[in-house]
């Protein structure tokens, strides 16, 4: 377990008489559901983290998932503390935001996840996609906070995404838009786990990169720490891999944005801590690939600032402002 802060005084926590809750001015938690850790952070109105801690992930004991959730609820201040949580998890979920379809960690399987929380916790609950919660977060208080619509790619072991189209998060009909790994990028490619070929996701990923590292330098036993370093020291194989998923999230860009105008494409994940690294040759594949060449606005291309707080923050916020409209 991880705690750090204290938490400010919550003056204006939950009335006593018949007064309104003012939640502009009241923190929310954010809870963060991942294949091996549930993160918790309480979050304040200005998208500050005043207290975090963490709980292992029971992926096979749902039930487990429940009760960890409610410690840290408990532990971050409870209901006199917190009137809204947001709850962000790796899983596709309906449009109505209320169930889990499917989620490739848990052995959550058409699983009415809001309701279970909202019982346990008794406070309103606000369920989001994890990558979708993290593109909230980057866009209310992170690299995309002065801009109206946004475009993020999230490159870690797959590679997630987010779009926010004036000033809302686009969920979907179906409630699975912006599965931006999921986008093809080469018809016939290599097999995605999703079944499908030439994933975006295939070469633009964590995992392709140290998939194609390994094969430059020959040698199987590169770890990222190792490759890390040879980044640093500008490795000629090293550099050239990490160019490969550059030009990939490039291409990947170039057809999102002709779908979705975005102001800013915001990058984050493991694979960003690369920096200016990556980022200069995804610029330049981006400027070689889209169209209309110097006859229309382009996006900027920045790094995501909030890193792994991201998801929770985005999640807190999501829950304050549904919970404020619907006071
Ligand atoms: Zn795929």
């Amino acid at each position: 377990m991880t705690r750090s802060g204290l938490g400010r005084p919550n003056h204006s926590a939950r009335p006593t008489g018949g007064e309104r809750l003012d939640l502009s001015a009241v923190d929310a938690l954010g809870l963060d559901i991942g294949g091996t850790k549930i993160a918790g952070a309480r979050v304040s109105p200005d998208g500050d983290v005043l207290a975090h801690l963490s709980r292992p992930t029971t992926p096979d004991n749902p039930e487990g998932i429940l009760d960890a959730l409610t410690e840290i609820f408990l532990e971050l201040g409870g209901q006199d503390a917190l009137p809204a949580v947001g709850v962000a998890v790796a899983a596709f979920l309906n449009a109505e935001r209320d169930s889990i379809f499917f989620s490739p960690n848990i052995a959550w399987r058409d699983f009415p996840l809001k309701a279970a929380v909202t019982e346990r916790l008794g406070v309103p609950v606000v369920l989001e996609n994890d990558a979708n919660a993290a593109g909230w977060g980057e866009f209310r208080f992170g690299a995309a906070r002065d801009v109206t619509s946004m475009l993020m790619l999230t490159i870690g072991t797959g590679v997630g995404g987010a779009l926010v189209d004036d000033g809302r998060l686009l969920v979907g009909g179906f409630g699975m838009a912006a599965e931006l790994g999921h986008v093809i990028i080469e018809p016939g490619g290599l097999l995605c786990g999703c079944g499908n070929r030439g994933c975006l996701e295939q070469y633009a990923s964590g995992t392709a990169l140290m998939r194609d590292a390994r094969e430059r330098l020959g040698d199987d036993s590169v770890t990222q720490a190792t490759l890390t370093e040879l980044l640093l020291q500008k490795n000629p194989d090293a550099v050239a891999a990490l160019h490969g998923v550059a030009q990939a999230i490039g291409r990947g860009i170039t057809s999102l944005v002709a779908v979705t105008d975005p102001q800013r494409i915001v990058i984050g994940g493991g694979v960003a801590s690369a920096g200016e690294l990556l980022l200069e040759p995804i610029r330049e594949s981006f400027r070689d690939t889209y169209g209309a060449g110097n006859k229309r606005p382009i996006a900027d291309i920045a790094l995501a600032t909030m890193g792994n707080s991201a998801g929770v923050v985005g999640a807190a916020d999501l829950a304050r402002a549904q919970v404020a409209r619907e006071a």
